[in-house]
């Protein structure tokens, strides 16, 4: 569900004609609609309506201020995986009671950071770490509340780049070195046991992988019972997936009526990362058709964004559904649509059928607003585009275009280079 559709023949977003932002600011852009954002939170709370819940917008899937002042507002907390995710969240107005921290390899400076305003928990991923967090905490007079997560070692049948929570990964501890740390942070004044937490993948589109996850954690919960050791939160990550093309996961409710279920007489409160769930099919990239090309064997689509504003297709082989702006009809013709880099993984679809456009028209390159935006780069020395809005009938830019000045600060050249 989402708001960019077409009407008379053009794709709107919301109510603001995508050809109009694209008039008045240039292409490529990143386009956020404020409804569907604010549907896809409501619709994912309401689904775990009667259970003690706390969503935490994972911010790494989508980071700009403005999409994290909305969640904030709907009451949402966040799951940082950086000290510049803790410094966004807090500039965004996220309460730092609900925010959990999670990552292999926090350094002490973001965990002072993040005692210092005081977050929800820290989702320890090692013993060498849980020990590093013990003495900042101590050095600082503080009491960290910690979680671990736990590699419940079950498969998410996912692409082998997002899948986390199988044994050979990096992310979490098994079950035994997990316990191992638990009790270690039993005994330690300056550590407070709070939750247990895991996160076995992304674009998930399945229940089962979740309810066999939450199975193994339940146990290890009152395994930790029989330690003296109680648990206020279970953290099960994120993961539920999206449509992008041919996937059908499962929509929100079967997937909280499934947890709930699992979580029926426990007495903890459910914590939830989703990321893409939440902001995927709220976003689009807006870009321009270059040039056609074509060669004995292909026909090509050049267009002027690249793998260095969207990566995932290049990243990931990640289908998008890729659709004109104007929608008029038009023969179809079999192309590569790509961007100007000098890369052959600079594409945005492989043989893929479409209108036969012309340069200077638009595409929409949908679902882009999870992992789109964030993972940009200035590969190619590119200025990164700009981020817009769509509020109803108003769109406002909440990151403006990088220009070439902005490509070089902070270079230098050393002073044996001078002259
Ligand atoms: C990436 C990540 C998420 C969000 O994953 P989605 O698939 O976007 O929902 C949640 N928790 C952790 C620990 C993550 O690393």
């Amino acid at each position: 569900m989402h708001h960019f559709h077409y009407q008379d023949g053009e794709l709107y977003a919301e109510d603001v004609p995508v050809r109009q932002i694209a008039r008045k600011i240039g292409t490529p852009f990143y386009l956020y609609s404020t409804a569907t954002l604010k549907r896809h939170y409501q619709v994912f709370d309401e689904a775990f309506s009667g259970l003690p819940h706390l969503i935490c917008y994972s911010v790494k899937a989508n980071s700009n201020l403005a999409v994290l002042r909305l969640f904030a507002k709907e009451g949402s907390g966040a799951d940082i995986v950086s000290g510049g995710e803790l410094y966004r969240a807090l500039k965004a107005g996220l309460s730092p009671k609900k925010i959990v921290f999670s990552g292999v390899g926090k350094t002490p400076r973001e965990m002072r950071e993040a005692l210092k305003a005081g977050i929800l928990m820290f989702n320890v991923e090692s013993l060498g770490e849980l020990k590093t967090l013990a003495q900042v905490a101590k050095k600082m007079g503080k009491v960290a509340p910690v979680a671990v997560r736990i590699n419940p070692d079950v498969d998410p049948k996912t692409h082998p780049y997002i899948s986390t929570g199988l044994k050979k990964n990096k992310f979490g501890l098994d079950l035994e070195t997990a316990l191992e740390a638990y009790l270690f942070a039993k005994e330690h004044p300056h550590l407070e046991i709070v939750g247990v937490d895991c996160h076995i993948g992304s674009q998930l589109t399945e229940i089962s992988p979740f309810v066999e996850a939450l199975k193994r954690i339940k146990a290890f919960v009152n395994r930790l019972k029989e330690y003296d050791i109680q648990i206020k939160y279970i953290d099960l990550g994120g993961g539920l997936g999206i449509v992008y093309g041919e996937e059908s996961p499962p929509p929100p409710r079967e997937y909280a009526q499934a947890l709930k279920q699992e979580l029926s007489g426990l007495d903890v409160t459910l914590i939830l990362e989703p990321g893409r769930v939440l902001v995927g099919n709220a976003g689009i990239l807006v870009t321009k058709v270059l040039y056609f090309k074509e060669t004995p064997a292909k026909k090509f689509l050049i267009v002027d964004a690249a793998m260095n504003d969207l990566l995932r297709p290049a990243f990931y082989q990640a289908y998008h559904e890729i659709i004109p702006v104007l929608s008029k009809e038009r023969p179809k013709i079999t192309v590569d649509v790509v961007g100007p880099i000098c890369e052959t993984g600079d594409f945005f679809a492989r043989d893929r059928e479409l209108p036969m456009l012309r340069p200077g028209e638009l595409l929409a390159i949908m679902s882009a607003g999870a992992y789109g935006f964030v993972m940009s780069s200035n590969y190619n020395s590119r200025p990164r585009p700009p981020e817009v809005m769509v509020n109803g009938k108003d769109f406002y830019v909440v990151r403006k275009r990088e220009n070439y000045a902005r490509l070089i600060a902070g270079e230098k050249i050393p002073p044996f280079l001078e002259k």
